[in-house]
């Protein structure tokens, strides 16, 4: 999961305001394009038609045509249907350099419309951070003489898949298919996201039918999944006289989760609605309601907490339920979230709330009422919907094991637990806490064990919560391809009395070898791990390949135990960019954001950078070796099996191209900040950048090859084939002599 609180409150909170403290940071300008309006032109190209750059640098069409010509760009790649889920794209990779204005303009909405996107999720604003005073972009005169800039050169793209291209194959139902008649899910929920749903709002979409497609669906009920879920907020979906005036009902929204809820039910699926509530909501609606004003929210949010102590709120949160599962009959339950994320209760933010009345309270007291009411009106209206109780981040409200929560919680709820978080780890001789969803360590965690102990005791129900296809280790590929971890932790749920369980967040549910392999250890709960991952390879590329196929991906789980992991090197660094990161020549100045640090290397702590770029560059280097191993298994592999194993290769190898370029680019900051003159440090120089070069090359064919790879549900893309091809212009612009010795200069 992407916990937008953790990162605010946690261990990357002192990496900003250290970098806040700082003089205010110029705008971004890269001295590889010869001006602002070149860098412009060249980061919209893909995304924003040509006519639309040309009203916003008030300029000819022609004269942007003729810009492009000269940074060798070809035709544009736009997809006018993807419009709305690429704003935010849009949006990160002008902020730094283009006024609000003209990003306006890129985007066709109003500076209001950008604000109220940004609004719609605190990742956002977490991810974009403040914007420097960016000048507007025009196109001087000067800068439109000479021809082609040879470093921007591109070879002809063969078999270019266009972005989003991934969703033609779901669009196509599975042939064969039949939906399973009883699914188990009424005991065992597998709960798994979308892949292609984005995560803010989706039934707030006109075209939300497109997430829910029938084959997409199918092969996740293929994989052994019983039911997806999507978030959403309770007032959106029930007509209720207390938000009438601020927060009026969208009777489209409900029937299109009525829409959703019967698409699934075609693939024998069912819905799960995640909830964190009760939502907090703006000052106006305080002034009208003064006695439900509650603790205040986020700094800056402009929200505050609705006080769940009162007899108002807790009415709307049960008859509220009450009312969305009886006009939902058919909706599988509710998971709930109850600390983090967005203000809510009073406690949702801290431990020691501003209200006057949830102060003199337990924070679990109110985590536990207001899971109560939610339970209440749920049983109410639909005896057999299950009520998820979710322990993420009640570290807030309570010390682990939070067991004051565990036992305020009603009977019948179900506890959901985090797998993993919550792990002590040693990597590369540093002890370091993983506080996320992790594939690197089978768990469970301490806490984790815990929990469910204290659940047990108390004849709670209980469901785990972990990621199976990918986590945030590299959260920009569809999946990691170590089913030897992913075996080990479906036989630690199984040991652990676990069966089922929510499977992904909005990341990792691609369908993949993963989920296979989770189908085959659901149809074979007695199955070893070793047995089950073989099973997997025979079953996905045939029997004669199998045992090389095993040998890889074994190479793949062992390295990748090795991961240097913190919350601050997953959440707070360029892990998910890798090759496509972009060079900073000369340090930016740019505060670290949340998956966004720049050129800026304080997130490899609890280690240090050279033991970072160690285990990535090792990592990497060992996942060469399993490509290289699976590459020898397909050459005994013929007709779709060896296709199948083709695009998965593509995707091995995107990764371990991905864990090299972190450790070099970890190195390359390094050197930059030494900024050394001797000739051995010249020499080491040019070869990191040679190296970077050479990976970029190759990557950026496996990315233009799979539009999954740079995808990710929440965000959209996190880059596209055009951010590698910068970075492979910045390493050319970089071993141009001339241009080598002026950074020794400088
Ligand atoms: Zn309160």
């Amino acid at each position: 999961m992407l916990s937008r609180r953790t990162f605010l409150q946690g261990s990357a909170l002192p990496l900003l305001a250290a970098a806040a403290s700082r003089q205010e940071a110029l705008p971004e300008r890269q001295p590889y394009f010869p001006s602002s309006a070149h860098q412009f032109i060249w980061r919209n190209w893909d995304l924003v038609p040509a006519s639309r750059i040309s009203t916003a640098l008030q300029t000819s069409e022609s004269i942007v045509r003729h810009i492009a010509e000269q940074l060798h760009l070809k035709r544009q790649q736009t997809a006018p249907a993807m419009d709305r889920r690429l704003r935010f794209s849009v949006l990160r990779r002008n902020w730094m350099f283009v006024p609000r204005e003209q990003i306006a303009i890129l985007l066709g909405i109003s500076e209001r419309e950008i604000e109220q996107i940004l609004n719609q999720d605190a990742f956002y604003q977490g991810n974009l951070g403040q914007q420097p005073k960016c000048e507007t972009i025009r196109v001087s005169s000067g800068s439109l003489h000479g021809g082609g800039i040879d470093y921007f050169r591109d070879d002809p793209a063969t078999n270019e898949e266009s972005r989003f291209g991934f969703e033609d194959a779901f669009s196509h139902p599975l042939p064969n298919f039949t939906a399973p008649v009883d699914p188990k899910d009424n005991q065992f929920p597998s709960i798994a996201y979308p892949y292609v749903c984005p995560y803010s709002d989706p039934l707030g979409d006109p075209g939300y039918q497109r997430y829910y497609a029938i084959g997409l669906l199918q092969r996740m009920a293929a994989s052994g999944v019983n039911a997806i879920w999507l978030g959403a907020l309770l007032r959106d979906l029930i007509q209720y006289p207390l938000f009438q005036q601020f927060y009026p009902f969208h009777p489209e929204r409900r029937d299109r989760l009525r829409w959703v809820i019967n698409q699934c039910k075609r693939a024998g699926l069912k819905v799960y609605l995640y909830l964190d509530e009760p939502r907090g909501a703006r000052a106006a609606f305080f002034q009208v309601n003064p006695g439900l004003r509650g603790a205040p929210g986020r700094r800056g949010d402009g929200l505050r907490c609705l006080c769940s102590s009162t007899h108002e709120v807790q009415s709307f949160l049960q008859n509220g339920t009450a009312q969305l599962f009886r006009s939902l009959p058919e909706l599988a339950g509710v998971i709930l979230i109850t600390a983090s994320e967005n203000p809510t209760h009073c406690y949702s933010l801290t431990r020691t709330p501003d209200c006057i009345r949830c102060r003199k309270r337990r924070g679990a007291d109110v985590i536990g009422e207001v899971v109560r009411c939610i339970a209440a009106g749920a049983q109410e209206a639909s005896p057999s919907a299950h009520v998820i109780a979710w322990d993420w981040s009640w570290t807030i409200v309570e010390d682990d094991p939070q067991a004051q929560i565990i036992r305020s919680l009603p009977d019948k709820v179900i506890l959901q637990v985090d797998f993993e978080r919550g792990s002590q780890i040693r990597r590369q001789g540093v002890q370091s806490l993983v506080d996320e969803y992790s594939l690197s360590v089978p768990g469970p965690s301490h806490r984790a064990s815990q929990h469910l102990e204290l659940a047990r005791a108390r004849g709670l129900p209980v469901m785990g919560k972990a990621q199976i296809g990918t986590t945030w280790e590299l959260g920009t590929v569809p999946f990691l391809p170590v089913p030897g971890l992913v075996a080990e932790k479906l036989s630690a749920f199984a040991k652990n009395g676990l069966r089922g369980g929510m499977l992904s967040w909005t990341l990792g549910s691609c369908p993949s070898m993963n989920w296979e392999l989770f189908s085959i250890m659901d149809r074979h709960p007695d199955i070893d791990s070793h047995r089950a991952v073989h099973t997997l390879a025979v079953e996905r590329y045939g029997e004669s390949s199998a045992d090389t196929v095993v040998r890889a991906w074994r190479i793949f789980s062992t390295a990748f135990t090795e991961y240097p992991f913190s919350n601050s090197v997953v959440y707070s660094s360029f892990v998910q960019e890798g090759p496509a990161q972009r060079l900073y020549l000369k340090p930016s100045g740019f505060a670290p954001r949340i998956m966004n640090s720049f050129d800026n290397l304080r997130w490899t702590t609890p280690f240090e950078p050279e033991q970072i770029s160690a285990a990535f560059l090792h990592i990497g280097l060992t996942w060469e070796d399993g490509v290289a191993t699976f590459r020898t298994a397909i050459k005994g592999m013929s007709g779709p099996a060896g296709q199948l194993a083709e695009r998965d290769l593509v995707v091995m190898e995107a990764a371990a191209i991905h864990f090299q370029s972190i450790g070099l680019l970890v190195q390359f900051y390094e050197m930059r900040d030494r900024n050394s003159n001797s000739a051995l440090a010249r020499s080491q120089w040019r070869k990191n950048i040679a190296a970077q070069l050479a990976l970029a090359e190759r990557f950026l064919r496996l990315c233009r090859q799979d539009s999954r790879i740079g995808f990710e549900a929440s965000v959209g893309y996190f880059y596209l084939p055009l951010d590698v091809r910068e970075k492979i212009a910045a390493c050319r612009y970089l071993l141009n002599s001339e241009n080598d010795t002026q950074r020794f200069k400088t």
